[in-house]
């Protein structure tokens, strides 16, 4: 079972990268439920409080993190669409146009990323 249904969104993760990172079903299931945990943290942000933003920016990037441990590649930000997130100011367009940078571009007034960056 390599997808998850939660709230009218399929994640379906690829069998094939599966394979070739060797993971087991136990990596699958983290998987899955990092990937549940990063759609129930994109709900809360649509309406969460604009003190407890930044907060929620910063447990979604550690998840973005656990993401990449998980799949069994080395953590870097530079893959981590983080403008994709509710309530994210930043520059949408510039930051996929360069996707995968090292150069992300955060807005200063963005109430996720705006006081502690994104790297
Ligand atoms: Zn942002």
């Amino acid at each position: 079972m390599n997808s998850i249904t939660l709230k009218g969104q399929t994640i379906t993760l690829s069998e094939q990268l599966i394979k070739s990172q060797s993971l087991s079903t136990e990596d699958v299931a983290t998987i899955l439920g990092l990937h549940a945990r990063k759609l129930a943290l994109y709900e809360e942000l649509e309406t969460a409080e604009d003190f407890s933003l930044e907060a929620l920016g910063r447990e979604l990037r550690e998840v973005e993190y656990a993401l990449q441990r998980a799949w069994k590649f080395p953590q870097s930000a530079k893959y981590h669409r983080f403008w994709e997130a509710p309530r994210c100011a930043c520059p949408k367009m510039d930051n996929a146009e360069r996707y995968p940078s090292d150069l992300a571009i955060v807005n200063g007034n963005c109430p996720l990323h705006g006081e502690i960056g994104y790297e």
